[in-house]
C-alpha cells in the first residue's frame, strides 16, 4: 500500500485530542483538501486500538450528504490515518460563539435549516443500529453552502453488541443525558438528548446545563432545568427542544418521530 505521503501532502494541525491529531490535507491525485486523522495505535491497549477501528468501520459503512465522508485508512508505523472530507466551515460550536460574541442570534429559519440536517444525519446513524454518543456542537461541521456534517464518531457504539454503560466521560460533559448521570445505559435517546443540548445552544447561543465543576452540571441536569428559551422564536422549537430534554428517555422522540412532527417536517419540505 502507497505511504500515505505518496498520496496526501500533510498541512496545518486543526484539532487534537486525546487519540492524536488532526491534519489538513491535500489529496496529490486531484488536490482535493480532505482531513487526515492520525491516531497513535501503538501508544495504545488491546481496547482503545479496537475502539479506533471502530471509528474508521463506522464511518465507511454510513453515505449521506450530513455525515462526514469517509475516503480511506491507511496503517503506516503504527499510526492509523483515516482519511475523510473536510468541512471548511469550522464547527458548530465556533459558529454558535461568534454569534454570542456579535449578539446576532440566529434566526429560525437558520437553525431549522442546520437541525433538520443533523436529525436527518442521526436518523441514518439510528438506522445502522448506531450509536453516536458524543453528538455536540463541536462535532458538528459546517461545510460549503451551510452543510452541516456529523463528524468524529471515536466513541461510537453499534447497539447490542455488549451491553457496556457508557461510563467514561470523555471530552466535554455537558451534553449527558440524565440517565448516563446515574450510570444507566446509553441508547438512542441518550442521543436524542445530546441533539436537544444542540438545539438549545442554536437558540440560546448559551449551554442549556452548565456547571463549574461536573458534581455541580449533574446535579443540573438531574433537575433538568434551564434558563427559558428567547421568546422570539415560536412555540414550535420551544416545544420541540422541550420534548428532547424530558428527563425519561422514553418520553423524548426518536429521529423518526421529530422528521414526522408537522413542524420539522415543514422546514424538511423548504428544503427538499
Ligand atoms: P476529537 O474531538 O476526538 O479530538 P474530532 O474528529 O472531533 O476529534 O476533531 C477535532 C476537531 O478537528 C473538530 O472539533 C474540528 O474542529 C476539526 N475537524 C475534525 N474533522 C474535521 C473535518 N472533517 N472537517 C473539518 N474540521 C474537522
Ligand atoms: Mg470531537
Amino acid at each position: 500500500e502507497a505511504p500515505v505521503s505518496e498520496r496526501y501532502v500533510l498541512g496545518e494541525e486543526i484539532g487534537c485530542g486525546s487519540y492524536g491529531r488532526a491534519l489538513l490535507a491535500q489529496r496529490i491525485e486531484d488536490g482535493q483538501p480532505v482531513v487526515v486523522k492520525q491516531i497513535r495505535l501503538f501508544e495504545m491497549d488491546e481496547k482503545a486500538r479496537l475502539d479506533t477501528l471502530t471509528e474508521a468501520k463506522l464511518l465507511a459503512q454510513f453515505n449521506h450528504v450530513n455525515i462526514v465522508h469517509y475516503y480511506e485508512c491507511l496503517l503506516e508505523g503504527g499510526v492509523l490515518n483515516i482519511v475523510m472530507e473536510y468541512a471548511s466551515g469550522g464547527d458548530l460550536a465556533a459558529a454558535i460563539q461568534r454569534r454570542q460574541a456579535d449578539k446576532k442570534p440566529f434566526s429560525e429559519e437558520e437553525i431549522m435549516f442546520w437541525f433538520v440536517q443533523v436529525v436527518l444525519a442521526l436518523y441514518h446513524v439510528h438506522g445502522k443500529k448506531v450509536l453516536h454518543r458524543d453528538l455536540k456542537s463541536q462535532n458538528i461541521f459546517i461545510a460549503e453552502g451551510n452543510l452541516l456534517k456529523l463528524g468524529d464518531f471515536g466513541i461510537a457504539r453499534v447497539l447490542n453488541s455488549d451491553t457496556e454503560l457508557a461510563k467514561t466521560v470523555i471530552g466535554s460533559p455537558y451534553y449527558l443525558s440524565p440517565e448516563i448521570c446515574e450510570d444507566r445505559p446509553y441508547n438512542r435517546k441518550s442521543d436524542v438528548w445530546s441533539l436537544g443540548c444542540v438545539l438549545y445552544e442554536l437558540a440560546t447561543l448559551r449551554r442549556a446545563f452548565d456547571g463549574c465543576s461536573l458534581p455541580a452540571l449533574v446535579v443540573k441536569i438531574l433537575r433538568g432545568k434551564y434558563p427559558p428559551v428567547p421568546s422570539r422564536y415560536s412555540s414550535n422549537l420551544k416545544g420541540l427542544i422541550e420534548s428532547m430534554l424530558k428527563q425519561n428517555p422514553k418520553d423524548r422522540p426518536g429521529a423518526e418521530a421529530i422528521l414526522r412532527s408537522d413542524f420539522v417536517r415543514s422546514h424538511v419540505e423548504r428544503y427538499a
